[in-house]
């Protein structure tokens, strides 16, 4: 149970500006230069954080590189490796609620969701990959009899991280915590309407012990700290999780720099598709709005794309409109909100604008599609359903990473399979049927990294996430996820 008055508490607490975290030590930018931090809940400004340039990166890629040199970090025993970051993330734990309030004032999830998905999952993200540090060890190959293969696997130095807005703590523990068990220094660029709450975490690596330069927080905007990251000629993988439009520039910038391994978690348009066959339709209408609507749709698996089997499409649709009509919109730091603030100003305005190209295109909205609660100053949204959207439609094609669900209506498996393929993005996608065999030719057929059947979302991180097509080129998450941030290097030993 959430405590309000202590969440009352901690809404009202001030911020302190906020300067970069480099070398161990808080860092000020050095063109002095700083940026206004707005909350989505009343469009207020928070605090102010260091707008970081390349010379700011520049200083924490060298103190990146000294810590790494220096083997502050790899050069520990395990077992003290392993007691440091299960000591992070006990003193993630023991902060949860500061954390997950101050991370909801930043971004404007709303706190019934926050509360599991962000520092609970961060905490258990670190613990997970600090359990495998004394379990990662490397091969010996099936070599001839006079020669011995062995197959090291090494850190590779040093990894930039460049996450979004719409979890920062969840899918930055997704990167930090692989990086650095497997023996990296990081400098991270988290997202400029989501820093706050990465910082602190970094902070609390810091309180646990692990050695100045290993974990480096540089703020600013994409284009400033961002592009400067991504452009270093030090930095030796580059881990990214955002839009297409910038993976495409921080590929550019690897081509252009050192040729830096570059490692891509993009958008979706993920299809979730409802037979009529489904075992049970209310679970799959429930199922269906929280894919969408929850955390204003900012969700990069959301199931935004709804395909409906022809013969219980209007009925189904009525069991949607009379759940979205249902949720509550507001507050994101009220437990009982559903769907909190949209992030900014400017994504508001980017979900309104898709709806009037879906009407223009010819689709139906049949709920919501406006804005709401405008007179607090802050950025609300109801949920929306908009029918009747056809391949060509822009909102099937493109993600609008909003609370707007688009529905299509198929006939038959092989019309969905052809539905659920087209579009450029193959991120995750759901399957609702109680045929046994057809949930498998699903799976077998859908291009996505992951397929739901009979539920949608909430997987965890022992089962990699990964995108297919133009969703990325990567995997978070499992033990696969170690392979990102580790060389291969084989010794060939002659033994003869
Ligand atoms: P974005 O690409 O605009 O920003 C993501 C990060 O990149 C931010 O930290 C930003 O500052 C930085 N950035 C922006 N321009 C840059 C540049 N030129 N050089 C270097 N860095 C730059 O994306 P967003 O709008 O913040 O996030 C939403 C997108 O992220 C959606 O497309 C969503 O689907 C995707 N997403 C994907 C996953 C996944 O796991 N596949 C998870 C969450 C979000």
């Amino acid at each position: 149970m959430l405590d309000m008055a202590q969440i009352e508490a901690l809404r009202a607490a001030p911020v302190a500006d906020r300067d970069h975290l480099v070398d161990g030590r808080s860092f000020s930018p050095t063109s002095g230069q700083r940026l206004d931090v707005e909350t989505p809940i009343d469009g207020s400004v928070l605090t102010t954080m260091a707008r970081g340039d390349a010379t700011d990166v520049e200083a924490a890629v060298s103190a990146a590189r000294r810590a790494f040199a220096d083997r502050r970090w790899r050069g520990l025993p395990a077992a003290r490796r392993k007691a440091i970051m299960a000591r992070w993330a006990d003193l993630i734990e023991a902060e949860l609620l500061e954390l997950t309030v101050l991370g909801v004032r930043d971004n404007g999830t709303e706190i019934a969701m926050a509360i599991k998905a962000e520092a609970a999952s961060a905490a258990a993200t670190i613990r997970y990959y600090g359990e495998a540090i004394d379990k990662m060890s490397g091969e010996i190959a099936p070599t001839p009899d006079n020669r011995l293969g062995l197959v090291h696997r090494e850190p590779v130095g040093v990894v930039g991280t460049i996450v979004p807005w719409n979890f920062p703590l969840m899918i930055g523990a997704w990167k930090l915590a692989p990086a650095i068990a497997a023996g990296n220094s990081v400098v991270l660029k988290p997202a400029e309407t989501a820093s706050l709450a990465l910082l602190r975490l970094a902070e609390l690596a810091h309180e646990a012990g692990l050695p100045d330069g290993v974990l480096n927080v540089v703020t600013g905007l994409g284009g400033e700290a961002g592009a400067a990251l991504a452009a270093s000629s030090d930095v030796d993988v580059l881990v990214f999780t955002g839009s297409g439009a910038t993976g495409r520039k921080l590929l550019q910038a690897s081509a252009e720099s050192n040729l830096k391994r570059v490692y891509l978690e993009l958008g979706g348009k993920s299809p979730n598709i409802v037979f009529a066959d489904a075992p049970d339709l209310e679970t799959a209408a429930e199922a269906a709005v929280n894919a969408v609507f929850r955390n204003s749709g900012q969700v990069c698996v959301a199931g935004s794309r709804l395909l409906v089997e022809r013969s219980i499409h209007e009925e189904f649709i009525e069991r949607l409109r009379s759940r979205a009509d249902r949720m509550r919109v507001g507050d994101p730091l009220d437990p009982e909100t559903q769907i909190g603030a949209v992030n900014s100003q400017s994504q508001l305005h980017a979900n309104l604008k898709a709806v009037a190209q879906a009407q223009e295109d010819g689709a139906r909205v049949i709920g919501g599609g406006q804005r709401l609660l405008e007179s607090s100053g802050g950025y609300y949204m109801q949920p929306t359903i908009i029918a009747d959207v056809a391949l060509a439609h822009r909102l099937f094609q493109r993600e609008v990473f909003g609370p707007v669900l688009a529905v299509t209506t198929f006939d038959g498996e092989a019309e969905a399979v052809a539905l659920a393929n087209a579009g450029p993005y193959g991120l995750a996608s759901g399957v609702w049927t109680a045929d046994l065999a057809r949930a498998h030719r699903m799976v077998m057929a859908i291009k996505a990294g992951v397929v739901h059947v009979n539920t949608y979302g909430g997987t965890d991180i022992t089962v990699p996430m990964g995108g297919q097509k133009q969703s990325g080129n990567g995997y978070d998450r499992s033990l696969h996820a170690l392979d990102k941030f580790q060389n291969l290097k084989t010794a060939w030993i002659a033994i003869d």
